[in-house]
C-alpha cells in the first residue's frame, strides 16, 4: 500500500494537491477538516462537538480525532492506500496512526510537507474566507491561532517522522501544477 502524509500549515495547499494526488494515485482522501465540516452541515452530534472548536482556531481533541479517523479507515475494504490531510496534527495522533496501520499490517510509506512561510498563509486564508464562506478563515485573530497552534502542537510531527526517515519537504509557493510536479516526484522515488 502506499499510505502518504500531506502535512503543512492551514493555508498550505493540502487540499488542492490532494485532489490531483488521489486522481493520479487512486489513494483514498481522508481530510479531517472536511470529514467535520461534512458533520458539521449534517448536524451531527461529532460535528456540535468539533465546531466549538474549529471556530475558536483551536485542534479538536485527540481522543475524538483519532476515533472518528480509525472508523473512516476501517470503513474500506480493499484499498490501494491513503492520503492523510490535515491529520495527524499532534504526536499522539502520530503514534496512534502508526498502530492503527500496523495493526492492518501497513505502515505509513512517506510524510510530504508543503512549506509556505506564515504571512502568505495569512494572505491566503484570508482570500480563502471571502470566496469559501469557511467562517475559519474570516477572522484574522482565528487565522492567527491556529497558525501559533500548527507551531506549537504540529510542528513536533516533522520530527516524528523526520526520526523514521519519511520526511520530505517541498516549497509551497508558486504554480500548482509545478508543486505538484515536485510531490509527484517524490511519491515516485519512495
Ligand atoms: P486548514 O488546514 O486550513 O487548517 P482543515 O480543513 O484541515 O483546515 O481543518 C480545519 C479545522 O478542523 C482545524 O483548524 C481544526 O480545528 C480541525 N481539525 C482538522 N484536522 C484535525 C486534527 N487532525 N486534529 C484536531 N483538529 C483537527
Amino acid at each position: 500500500m502506499l499510505n502518504i502524509v500531506l502535512f503543512g500549515p492551514p493555508g498550505a495547499g493540502k487540499g488542492t494537491q490532494s485532489a490531483k494526488l488521489i486522481e493520479k494515485y487512486h489513494l483514498v482522501h481522508l481530510s479531517t477538516g472536511d470529514i467535520f465540516r461534512a458533520n458539521i452541515k449534517g448536524g451531527t452530534e461529532l460535528g456540535l462537538l468539533a465546531k466549538s472548536f474549529i471556530d475558536q482556531g483551536k485542534l479538536v481533541p485527540d481522543e475524538v480525532t483519532i476515533g472518528m479517523l480509525a472508523s473512516e479507515v476501517n470503513k474500506q475494504a480493499d484499498p490501494k492506500g491513503f492520503i492523510f490531510d490535515g491529520f495527524p496534527r499532534t504526536s499522539a495522533q502520530a503514534k496512534a496512526l502508526d498502530d492503527l496501520l500496523q495493526s492492518k499490517g501497513t505502515s505509513i510509506s512517506l510524510m510530504l510537507a508543503l512549506e509556505v512561510e506564515e504571512e502568505e498563509l495569512r494572505k491566503r486564508l484570508l482570500i480563502r474566507g471571502k470566496d469559501s464562506g469557511r467562517a475559519d478563515d474570516q477572522n484574522p485573530d482565528i487565522i492567527q491561532n491556529r497558525i501559533d497552534v500548527y507551531n506549537a502542537e504540529t510542528m513536533p510531527v516533522k520530527d516524528y517522522y523526520l526520526g523514521q526517515n519519511k520526511y520530505k519537504g517541498i516549497p509551497g509557493i508558486g504554480e500548482i501544477e509545478t508543486i505538484f510536479n515536485a510531490l509527484c516526484a517524490e511519491i515516485d522515488h519512495a
